[in-house]
């Protein structure tokens, strides 16, 4: 099959014809269709992740829906020929934090183009395949599914289910790309007000177009003073979908007397993602400080069924189609920060 092969960090990928996957008793072979490339693949292609990233050469890719073509002698529910989505934060489905329902916190957790190859290729192989695979609706086409394993789903967990956010309240979301845009989809949807907030004014034309209210660029304005004015005290819920320094800090001063401050972003690993916080800030303020992280697949009914019903519109934020050799000019375009909405791969002949 053809794959994009990474073989050395920070060079281009070698787009070539490697072995199938081999097929594992729990798990499935899907025929990938769509493939999202996410900012989370160039930290791994970057190699800021190499902790976590498993060795070279491996196959990226996270975001990916597919057809079932093959599966193991001990997956009874999912089958060949059945349209599928796989979340980037796959569970072993029997720890206890899986059994309690929480698979995206899970103890022994797994993820496609991390720490097994994923789809950046014509063909993936996902472990534990009863659990992991979610069926996709006849009505959501593959390309718009293809970021609700990562970035949409991540967006509709922290927003929904970590935020708790409620019609009317204000909601402040900084950064624009593929998770910021997700949440201000969803958090309008929701009935919130959402004020976007980065240093792109293209993105942020982008934001009002998915639903923001107001927008704020921050490359010149105290972003938390500008919510804060517009809000008129603080919003209820902000959302730091970047998890930079700059807009963690922003993000937690946006936020009124009580409010919750959702942290999706991640920052780098090691020292450089040690953040200082103003502690008594949090304390003195009851500020709620929540991390957030993928989405469980317990929550996939709720949003495939708001997706099938056009209630949501993933597909809105896909700006691109490409192929496997185009993944390095969307990652040469994130290196310089010039990537708007989303890319999705949808042709694995080249
Ligand atoms: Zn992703
Ligand atoms: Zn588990």
């Amino acid at each position: 099959m053809k794959a994009a092969v990474l073989e050395e960090f920070n060079a281009p990928l070698n787009v070539t014809d490697v072995p199938d996957p081999v097929l594992t008793d729990d798990g499935a072979i899907i025929s990938v269709q769509a493939c999202g490339i996410c900012r989370s693949d160039w930290h791994g292609w970057k190699g800021e992740w190499t902790g976590f990233l498993a060795p070279l050469p491996m196959v990226g890719g996270h975001e990916m829906s597919g057809i079932v073509t093959e599966v193991g002698k001990n997956v009874h529910k999912v089958k060949p020929g059945d349209r599928v989505i796989v979340p980037f934060t796959c569970g072993d489905g029997t720890c206890q934090a899986c059994l309690e329902g929480n698979s995206n916190v899970c103890e022994h957790q797994t993820m496609p183009g991390f720490t097994y190859n994923g789809g950046f290729a014509e063909y993936a192989h996902v472990p534990t395949a009863d659990f992991n695979l979610i069926p996709l609706p006849e009505e959501v086409e593959f390309a718009q599914a293809s970021g609700m394993g990562c970035r949409f789903m991540t967006a509709y967990h922290g927003v929904l289910s970590v935020g708790k956010v409620q019609p009317g309240e204000w909601i402040s979301v900084y950064g624009s790309g593929g998770v910021g845009l997700s949440a201000i989809q969803i958090a309008t949807a929701a009935g919130a007000n959402v004020i976007a907030i980065d240093i792109a004014d293209d993105k942020l034309d982008f934001a009002r177009k998915v639903g923001a209210v107001h927008t704020i660029n921050s490359m010149n304005t105290d972003a938390a003073e500008a919510v804060r004015d517009l809000t008129h005290g603080g919003a209820d819920v902000s959302v730091d979908a970047l998890g930079i320094n700059a807009t963690l800090l922003s993000s937690l001063k946006s936020v009124k007397r009580k409010g919750r401050a959702v942290q999706i972003g991640m920052t780098p690993m090691g020292a450089d993602g040690l953040i200082p916080l103003d502690v008594n800030d949090i304390i003195a303020n009851e500020i709620s400080y929540l991390g957030s992280f993928g989405m469980p697949r317990a929550e996939f009914p709720r949003l495939l069924n708001q997706v099938a019903t056009g209630k949501l519109t993933p597909g809105d934020l896909v700006t691109g189609e490409t192929s496997l050799g185009g993944i390095i000019d969307v990652y040469n375009d994130m290196s310089n920060f010039k990537v708007n909405g989303v890319t999705v791969i949808t042709d694995f002949t080249k």
